[in-house]
């Protein structure tokens, strides 16, 4: 494993403006989203509101094949649709879910962040799964504390999506992030308690519960980006960056 930085101070204080446009834009975005709306339109919303701020939408050109460089300044992620659903023509439809998750790059700094918004009224078994994905990310954000193990912060997670009879995406997982977007530690969404690395004051995690309602079996669609669950049921996808504290973790995409 490579090596997991510890932020200074100046560093964090640098993350939480990336942070906190990320949270403005989930705000944004989510106020737009209703029966009939566009994920295209839902995109060019968050991709304005971004530069508007002096900031870079860090998803858009992403990618390792720079033949399909992820195209959206979102993702936008449908119903079965786990993660990586890219913007496009489709409009929302009534009881549907949709997972939209943004990443923005400010001042050499990333911030990343994501949630599951109802459209319309849904299903009761969608809001549980919604409600269920949401406490996962704060039970494994209260294991992100100096002195603890990262997959003390997996453990909680799995235990709390398990015991509601979910289950967890293990092919996809969190990670640390600064100046890159995706830097060490990987952070799976299960494991054993008191293993993982020691987390210290100052590591910057994006820790990203990815939920299914049924199988935790998923597959990559023919745009070689969009996550789907296996069994067709929906999923849900909430994230958030945090600072480990010796107390409680710095939550900066509040
Ligand atoms: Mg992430």
């Amino acid at each position: 494993m490579g090596k997991v930085f510890i932020k200074s101070q100046r560093e964090i204080e640098l993350m939480k403006e990336s942070c906190r446009i990320v949270a403005e834009v989930l705000a944004l975005v989510g106020s737009r989203i209703k029966p009939g709306a566009y994920t295209r339109d839902l995109d060019e919303i968050a991709e304005r509101y971004i530069r508007s701020r002096g900031a870079t939408p860090a998803f858009k050109g992403y990618g390792t094949d720079k033949r399909n460089l992820f195209p959206g300044t979102l993702c936008v992620s449908i119903e079965d649709e786990v993660v990586h659903g890219i913007p496009n023509g489709r409009q929302l439809q009534e009881g549907q879910v949709i997972s939209v998750d943004v990443g923005v790059k400010k001042d050499g700094y990333y911030g990343d962040g994501a949630r599951t918004f109802a459209v319309g009224r849904v299903s009761e078994e969608r809001m549980r799964l919604l409600r269920v994905t949401e406490e996962s990310l704060y039970k494994g954000i209260e294991q992100a504390q100096e002195g603890k193990r990262l997959h003390d912060v997996s453990h909680a997670v799995q235990t709390h999506v398990e015991a509601a009879g979910f289950s967890v995406v293990r092919d996809l997982v969190g990670h640390g992030i600064g100046k890159s977007l995706h830097e060490e530690p990987a952070i799976p969404n299960y494991g054993a308690p008191g293993t993982g690395i020691k987390l210290k004051e100052g590591m910057v995690l994006a820790i990203e519960p990815m939920v299914n309602a049924g199988s935790a079996r998923v597959s990559v669609g023919n745009d070689g980006w969009t996550v789907r669950t296996w069994d067709g049921k929906p999923s849900a996808h909430f994230e958030h960056t945090v600072v480990v504290r010796k107390g409680d973790a710095e939550i900066l995409t509040r």
